[in-house]
């Protein structure tokens, strides 16, 4: 069975290992925007306030995919499924078949569209890499507003 995996959250990582199990044989291709390797999206906040790197949010060891013997195609992003030819198609126009597929690619922040949503320093805050752009201007960062977020996050980012 060939089965393609789009996402390498907690959802797509966790699918990858449980049909390893299942299916010793199986060629599975994991497909994910992000280069990073598999990590706590929720940490990221502990990354902002300059706790954590990026790569102690890590939760699988570095050899994870190899370990697995998946494919992964690392910082690529899924633009198009076929479902009759059963394809998915890749930013770099690849074309990868599947006999299964599965869409673990989680939620992104949907942008504001309001007045003045284009100035500068206007940061989302899912990824690593956004939390990143958001270290590089912090240190000459005056003033700061905060939209959102709720639970963990949120309580954290109070107090911060
Ligand atoms: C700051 C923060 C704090 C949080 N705190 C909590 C908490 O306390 N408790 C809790 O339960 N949850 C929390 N969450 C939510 C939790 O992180 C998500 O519910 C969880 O990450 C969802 O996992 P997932 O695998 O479904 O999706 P994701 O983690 O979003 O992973 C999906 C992956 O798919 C990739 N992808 C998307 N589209 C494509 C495409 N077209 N092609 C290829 N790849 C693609 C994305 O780049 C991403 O890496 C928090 C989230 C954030 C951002």
């Amino acid at each position: 069975m060939n089965h393609v995996i789009i996402g390498n959250g907690i959802a797509g990582i966790q699918a990858a290992e449980t049909i390893r199990n299942l299916d010793p044989s199986a060629s599975i291709t994991l497909v994910a925007a992000e280069s990073h390797p598999p990590y706590c999206r929720p940490m990221i906040s502990l990354m902002l306030e300059g706790q954590m790197s990026s790569k102690m949010l890590a939760i699988r060891n570095p050899h994870f995919y190899e370990d697995l013997h998946l494919q992964a195609v690392s910082g690529k992003r899924v633009t198009d499924i076929d479902v009759d030819s059963r394809t998915v198609k890749i930013n770099d126009d690849r074309l990868i078949s599947f006999d299964r597929l599965l869409i673990a690619s989680g939620a992104d922040p949907r942008p504001l569209k309001i007045p003045g949503h284009s100035l500068n320093n206007i940061f989302y805050m899912r990824t690593i890499s956004h939390v990143e752009q958001m270290l590089m201007e912090i240190a000459s960062a005056r003033h700061a507003l905060v939209l959102g977020g709720g639970g963990w996050w949120d309580s954290r980012r109070r107090t911060a």
